[in-house]
């Protein structure tokens, strides 16, 4: 048995290698990790083209292996069987800035734990709150993700469950501790930013400032912000319960016995032309 690592910024991360040295103490280890970039990808998952998977080495010269897919598809990979024996524990990270609040519906580093909890493996996102500086020192991360782990070998989380981590970018004597934490309120500060090409058409860039949170108690942005270690612990059924009820009165608003959208006059003259290359062009709707 073995733990599997992977992350979302690439196996040449400083973080992807930081990781592994968290959970070496902790027995056999297997690293799979994309080949670039993955940040913001979110829970993709590659059904269109080919996955290769080449041998390859961390900067220490230990074997891990490398993708041209997704970070979902690191974890699908070795479920799928390209190793034949199952994982007993899942990680991914350290990404090298804060998944927290909304961010876990554009991680990558948190759609591959999601990943392994969807195939019933204990599985935890690792974040260091560093906001993506350029020299990061992991090495409290490190003692953090070691003691955590070891957590959730020795007590499993119920089915369809996983650990979203984040953890304050501070040597290990300023951290306060570990705070439980639901999910809090991210603020988005995100720009347009337009430029012009050489050709001079329009091109956009998502730019801005990084985002901010709203610090409230019992949240992970919350603890973060407090230099606490964020654990919060997430479930694959994103149901919105509390909603159920008061939509049900829709079961019975729905009336099949009419045609639902009256026919538009447009849409039988339309079926003259239909096919034609110019009805093609004009916009729909008129
Ligand atoms: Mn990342």
């Amino acid at each position: 048995m073995y733990i599997l690592i992977t992350n979302d910024d690439g196996i040449d991360a400083p973080g992807l290698l930081a990781l592994k040295n968290a959970m070496q103490p902790l027995g056999k280890t297997i690293v799979i990790a994309p080949d670039r970039n993955w940040s913001a990808a979110g829970h993709t998952k590659t059904l269109h083209k080919p996955l290769r998977v080449d041998s390859t080495q961390l900067r220490d010269g230990s074997p891990a292996f490398s993708t041209d897919g997704a970070p979902t598809d690191c974890v699908a990979l070795v479920m799928l069987g390209l190793i034949p024996e199952k994982p007993r524990l899942v990680v991914s990270g350290f990404n090298p800035a804060g998944n927290l609040a909304h961010d876990l519906t554009y991680s990558g580093t948190v759609a591959a734990a999601m990943e392994g909890a969807i195939n019933h493996i204990p599985a935890i996102a690792f974040s260091l709150d560093a906001g993506n500086r350029a020299e990061i020192d992991f090495s409290s991360a490190v003692q953090v993700a070691t003691h955590i782990a070891r957590q959730i070998l020795s007590a499993p989380l119920p089915p369809d469950t996983f650990l979203n981590v984040n953890i304050p970018n501070v040597p290990l004597d300023q951290m306060r501790g570990i705070r439980i934490t639901r999910l809090g309120t991210r603020i988005y500060r995100d720009a347009l930013v337009e430029r012009a090409d050489p050709a001079g058409r329009k091109y956009y860039w998502i730019g801005g400032d990084p985002p901010s949170g709203v610090l409230e108690e019992g949240t992970d942005i919350g603890a973060v912000a407090q230099n606490f270690v964020s654990i919060t612990p997430v479930h694959l059924d994103m149901t919105s319960h509390a909603l159920i009820d008061s939509l049900k009165t829709w079961e019975a608003q729905l009336d099949l016995s009419a045609p639902i959208i009256a026919a538009h006059p447009h849409q039988s003259q339309r079926s003259d032309y239909a096919g034609a290359s110019t009805s093609r062009l004009k916009p729909t709707g008129g």
